[in-house]
């Protein structure tokens, strides 16, 4: 089938790869000129495990091509995607500029009956703003040709992406088309030949279904950060109420690992705009707004445990920082809880030392200026001079560390572990002072 993707990001990208690999033939377009150059020689944009062999040889077999020539792009495809970035606005409400100029773009090219695929996260009742935004278009230049916006949710989890959409839990169909409906099954038949993971529902419940799902994970976290919380209170482990929890079927081991809290370009905006949509509608998302509110709270974590361990007193203390990353295998940072970290600690005129197995040039592009940020190409090196060790990301390689030379070597010999990576009683057999979240500490 002759695809069309518009936005080669995260989402865009890996899509557009794996709909290539089992022989569509994809033009994916973007506004970033030297993102279309860079992945025309090779270079891909994102670090995501699977994805660079998967681009290359589709791109070298010519089922898949990169360019900001939109006019092209659409005469291309039967099917176009919409994968544009939906940031938050100003009030968290998600910024929809970007799916909006896509559809008008769409409209002022389409010769041909074509079927709209919004795959973008955007609020209940968006698709009917894309059907509007293309019927207003089309009537401006006066074209009649049939289209239908279909809502196709990307449940992908960064990190691993390929396998995901490899291999979909359920694929969302949000549409009250037949002539859709018919080409999305042909599109995913590949991905579907087995086990039958298309979930066909109306519109509306398609795009809230993309919602509640993030918004029911970052629940599923603020919860056990909050037990963590009250587990420090009452000098009980976290680590054991969660092994306790999730033996019941009815629980569920999964996403309830405490931590210094989520972070990326989903969980928190996606929370945040769900609040908006209700605030717009006049209903008070509660558990929602209880969810961001613990989540900004967590992030400050290990910056109040290092605070309370050096007496407030973190003037000119260098700080070994493992994990840039919002979770391990990305190199994404948006939204990371080591950001807040870092920026606590510059306040206080600390000095952070980091080292991420594969955020390294985006912590460069972010924070590349400030002459109190290190960035070292180990993790041994991160800790060369450090006065103590704060991990922020559960990257495997930091799960089993030499911890009688982390003893050696920081000044203060302390851990500081927003992931509960280790067991606090084998960390204070080395002589290290050690902090988690929810294991017993009351601060
Ligand atoms: P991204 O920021 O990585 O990529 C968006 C791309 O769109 C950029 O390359 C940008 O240049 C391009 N773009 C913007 N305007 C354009 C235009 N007019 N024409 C062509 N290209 C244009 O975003 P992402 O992380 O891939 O997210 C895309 C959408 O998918 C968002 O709504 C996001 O919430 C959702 N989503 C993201 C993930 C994830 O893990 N990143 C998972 C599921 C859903």
């Amino acid at each position: 089938m002759k695809v069309t993707v518009f936005g080669i990001g995260y989402v865009g990208l890996v899509q557009a790869a794996v709909l290539a690999e089992v022989g569509h033939d994809v033009a994916c377009i973007d506004i970033d000129q030297n993102k279309v150059d860079a992945l025309k020689q090779g270079i891909i944009p994102i670090y995501e495990p699977g994805l660079t062999p998967l681009v290359t040889a589709n791109y070298e077999a010519k089922r898949l091509d990169f360019t900001t020539d939109a006019k092209a792009g659409i005469e291309h495809g039967d099917v176009v995607f919409i994968a544009v970035g939906t940031p938050p606005d100003e009030d968290g409400s998600a910024d929809l500029q970007y799916v909006l100029k896509v559809a008008e773009t769409i409209a002022t090219h389409m010769t041909r009956r074509t079927v709209v695929i919004n795959k973008s996260t955007v609020p209940v009742g968006t698709a009917d703003k894309v059907k509007e935004q293309i019927s207003t278009c089309l009537r401006d230049l006066q074209k009649d040709v049939a289209f239908s916006v279909v809502s196709n949710p990307e449940f992908l989890k960064e990190g691993a992406a390929v396998n995901d959409c490899m291999r979909p839990d359920r694929i969302i169909l949000g549409t009250d088309c037949d002539y859709a409906e018919k080409r999305l099954r042909e599109l995913y038949y590949p991905f579907n030949r087995n086990n039958d993971r298309v979930i066909k529902m109306d519109i509306r419940s398609a795009e809230l279904t993309k919602y509640a799902a993030n918004c029911m994970l970052a629940t599923k976290i603020s919860f056990m950060n909050e037990m963590a919380n009250l587990a420090e209170y009452f000098g009980a482990d976290i680590e054991n109420v969660r092994k306790g929890i999730g033996s019941d079927p009815r629980i569920g081991y999964q996403f309830i690992y405490p931590g210094c809290g989520y972070g990326g370009s989903c969980f928190p905006k996606d929370v945040q705009a769900l609040i908006r949509s209700a605030t717009g509608i006049g209903y008070e998302a509660s558990i929602l707004k209880a969810v961001e509110d613990v989540n900004s709270r967590q992030k400050e974590k290990l910056f109040a445990y290092m605070m309370t361990h050096f007496a407030g007193d973190l003037q000119g203390k260098t700080i070994a920082v493992w994990g840039l990353s919002f979770k391990p295998n990305t190199d994404d940072m948006r939204e990371a809880s080591s950001r807040v970290l870092l920026e606590n600690l510059w306040e206080q005129g600390a000095i952070v030392q980091a080292f991420d197995p594969e955020a390294m040039e985006e912590a460069q592009r972010i924070y590349g200026h400030r002459e109190d940020l290190k960035l070292v190409g180990t993790k041994e090196a991160a800790i060369v001079g450090a006065d103590a060790l704060a991990i922020c990301t559960e990257w495997q390689s930091f799960r089993a560390p030499d911890f009688t030379h982390l003893e050696a070597t920081l000044a203060h010999k302390v851990v500081f572990d927003g992931r509960n990576l280790f067991e606090p009683e084998f960390v204070a057999d080395y002589g290290l002072a050690y902090y988690g979240i929810g294991r017993g500490l009351s601060i």
